[in-house]
């Protein structure tokens, strides 16, 4: 006997939906976070836009956050070990975690597991910035950690590298706070993040936000002095001739977030490279049977809604009594990634939800479904952008053997 039906590891928006999901249906779980209070990422965030599609309401993360934390905390089927990191899994009959905390070296056993350990932000390391490295480059989520969690202000005056959705959060914040932000400089001749907060947080805020810019070089020694600007084309090559230098005293990077995976790696989970999460079913189970992975983990999601949402559908489907999978792929073309990226035909419903973000920007696209060449399923769109991820429920009936591919068509590109 295992000692819990599910370990859920990561205590963010994704763990505590999949525990309660699980614990609601009877079973035992154990959730494990490595920090000192449950929450994830929402902790700091403490700007509303959360929850209006499960709420109808405008609520901060951490106010969805709590929602969540007290339904776990009134649930007494899960156990939350906090300060508590998992450092191994091995799947026997069963899977073992080794977990260590200030209590030692601790393993636990359980029937499934849920891998809800979030992701990550890509580093001034990952993109191509030449000069010094000296205090005051950071990325925008720890810039967010010092404003709204320790309560200090990181800089005076800052450039922000990348239009992800967490700089643009971070250009409002830091205004809001007293600093200077000198502009936004994406890369990219488009943003990249949500259309609602660049409205929000920069031209709300006079924020300018320069596109096919970006960072070529860092001055100062023990502090950031100054910045040099450079406009680059298509292939992110640097301009000649375009140079400009800017002073300032932090460079804060928002160039994206990748899914944290070393725990699914561990276990020779097959991974999308496109999303660089595993691959999974319908019901988010990975290519090892009785591994789910939710949330960011997963994919980087825009809302924290389909967050709950994905990890709710774990959370449940781990209750199930087990049956031998079915597995067939999905093709796609003109997505930037769908997910799922494979189907259980063994238990398939009547309706599938599939989450998906478009290649391109597209004006008039269409979602077409087709089951060994019929269209089965067609869906329209007014607009489609790379960062907004869509949600798509579609009524699918398959056999063995049939080939099922998904495509975005019709677009008219921008
Ligand atoms: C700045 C910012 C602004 C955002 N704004 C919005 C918004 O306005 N509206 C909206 O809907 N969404 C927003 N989001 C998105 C939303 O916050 C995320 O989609 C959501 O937090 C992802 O949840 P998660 O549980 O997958 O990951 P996380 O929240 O990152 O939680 C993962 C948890 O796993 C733990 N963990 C990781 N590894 C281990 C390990 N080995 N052992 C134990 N624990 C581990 C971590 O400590 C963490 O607590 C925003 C995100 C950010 C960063």
């Amino acid at each position: 006997m295992s000692d819990y039906k599910a370990i859920v590891i990561g205590g963010g928006p994704a763990g505590l939906a999949a525990a309660l999901a699980a614990a609601n249906e009877g079973a035992k779980v154990l959730m494990i976070e490595r920090e000192a209070r449950l929450g994830g990422i929402l902790k700091q965030c403490v700007h509303d836009g959360f929850g209006v599609i499960r709420f109808g309401e405008k609520l901060s993360g951490c106010e969805y956050a709590q929602r969540f934390i007290n339904g776990v905390k009134q649930n007494a089927n899960i156990e939350v070990r906090l300060q508590t990191f998992v450092i191994q899994i091995e799947k026997t009959e069963e899977f073992r975690i080794t977990a260590t905390s200030a209590r030692g070296i601790e393993v636990f056993t359980a029937e499934n597991l849920v891998l809800a350990n979030g992701c990550r932000e890509r580093t001034a390391r990952q993109v191509n910035i030449h000069g010094t490295r000296p205090a005051g480059v950071m990325t925008a989520g720890v810039a967010q950690n010092y404003v709204n969690l320790q309560g200090a202000l990181p800089t005076k005056r800052c450039v922000i590298l990348g239009s992800g959705d967490i700089g643009l959060i971070m250009a409002r914040r830091l205004t809001l706070e007293g600093a200077q932000v000198v502009g936004v400089y994406e890369a990219k001749s488009t943003p990249s993040g949500l259309t609602r907060n660049i409205s929000q947080c920069l031209t709300d805020f006079n924020i300018p936000l320069h596109l096919s810019k970006t960072v070529k070089r860092v001055f100062g020694n023990n502090r950031v002095e100054a910045v040099e600007i450079c406009d680059v084309n298509d292939k992110m090559e640097y301009i000649d001739g375009t140079e400009e230098i800017i002073a300032c005293d932090a460079l804060i990077i928002s160039v994206g977030l990748i899914p944290e995976n070393e725990l699914a790696e561990s276990l020779h989970i097959q991974i999308d490279p496109r999303t660089k999460g595993p691959l999974v079913d319908q019901n988010m189970m990975t290519s090892l049977d009785g591994v789910y992975s939710v949330g960011n983990a997963l994919h980087v999601h825009d809302l924290v809604d389909y967050v709950s949402e994905t990890a709710e559908i774990a959370g449940k489907a781990l209750t199930q009594p087990k049956k031998q999978r079915e597995w067939t792929d999905i093709q796609h073309n003109g997505f930037l990634y769908l997910v799922p990226q494979k189907l259980d035909l063994a238990a398939l419903a009547d309706k599938t939800v599939f989450y998906f973000r478009t290649a391109i920007p597209l004006a008039s696209a269409i979602l077409k479904a087709s089951v060994d060449g019929e269209v089965v399923f067609t869906k329209k769109y007014a607009h489609l952008k790379p960062p907004e991820m869509e949600k798509v429920e579609v009524p699918l009936q398959l056999q063995q053997g049939q080939k099922v591919v998904f495509s975005l068509e019709d677009g008219e590109v921008r």
